[in-house]
């Protein structure tokens, strides 16, 4: 095996999207870390999880039926503690105007800072089967439309050329003057989403972390969205 990670579904997995908090832990038991987060149920729940952070944190909406959070105001990026109470209430009045259901809670994380931010997806085409894609992330993702795609299985070989193939490869080593990024460990995730896909099999849906940040070499990289769809 590549890692000492998980090579066996995970059970007790609901059916259905899952929502961030269990898409990173599905993510993570495959090898693909998660920036540090509390998932709690209320406000108070929150601000205690700031609390214990400490310095500025984001906050977000937990629900599986949110898709994009941003999109209903439902990401707050670099809150105090003292904020938070504040922010989650705007955050439910916000669901509320848009006719969202009930989230089941917040999550409240660590300030993560990346070198480069990557797309890393799984998708089951229709005609051709399982399929893992990479790609450039972030804001500038869709300007600059700049991801490849790998029918599984794949071995290490594969997600390395997946990586150099990208117009990114020239960021993610490092691009006029910027620190190089840690290559082989965005190669370790494609590996491991690889890896998740073949041990759920017909289970796994769909899969996406956007973004997973990359830091520079020996820094790693870090799942800063998961959303997983399981049936
Ligand atoms: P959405 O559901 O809208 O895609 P994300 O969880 O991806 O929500 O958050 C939106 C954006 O907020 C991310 O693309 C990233 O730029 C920023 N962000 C989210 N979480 C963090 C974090 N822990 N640290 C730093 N930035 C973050
Ligand atoms: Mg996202």
């Amino acid at each position: 095996p590549e890692s000492a990670a998980a090579l066996s579904a995970p059970a007790n997995l609901p059916v259905g999207p899952l929502n961030e908090a269990e898409s990173k832990a599905l993510f993570a038991d495959f090898g693909v870390p998660a920036t540090r987060e509390f998932a709690v149920v209320d406000a108070a729940g929150a601000a205690a999880a700031a609390a214990q952070l400490g310095g500025k944190v984001v906050l977000k909406i937990l629900s599986r039926h949110v898709a994009h959070k941003s999109d209903v105001g439902g990401v707050r990026v670099g809150l105090t503690a003292e904020e938070i109470p504040a922010a989650c209430a705007e955050m439910l009045e916000r669901l509320r105007q848009a006719g969202a259901p009930t989230p089941e809670g917040f999550l409240v994380g660590e300030l993560a800072r990346a070198e480069v931010e990557m797309i890393l997806g799984f998708h089951r085409d229709p005609q051709l089967g399982p399929a893992v894609l990479l790609g450039l992330g972030g804001v500038t993702a869709e300007l600059f439309e700049d991801s490849t795609l790998r029918l599984l299985p794949i071995g290490r070989t594969d997600a390395e050329a997946m990586v150099g193939e990208l117009r990114a490869a020239k960021l993610l080593a490092g691009y006029r003057g910027a620190p190089p990024c840690d290559v082989p460990a965005l190669v370790d995730a494609v590996l491991a989403f690889a890896r998740m896909a073949g041990a759920l099999g017909e289970r796994l849906v769909e899969a996406e972390i956007n973004p997973l940040f990359v830091g520079q070499v020996g820094q790693g990289v870090r799942a800063v969205d998961g959303l997983a769809v399981l049936q």
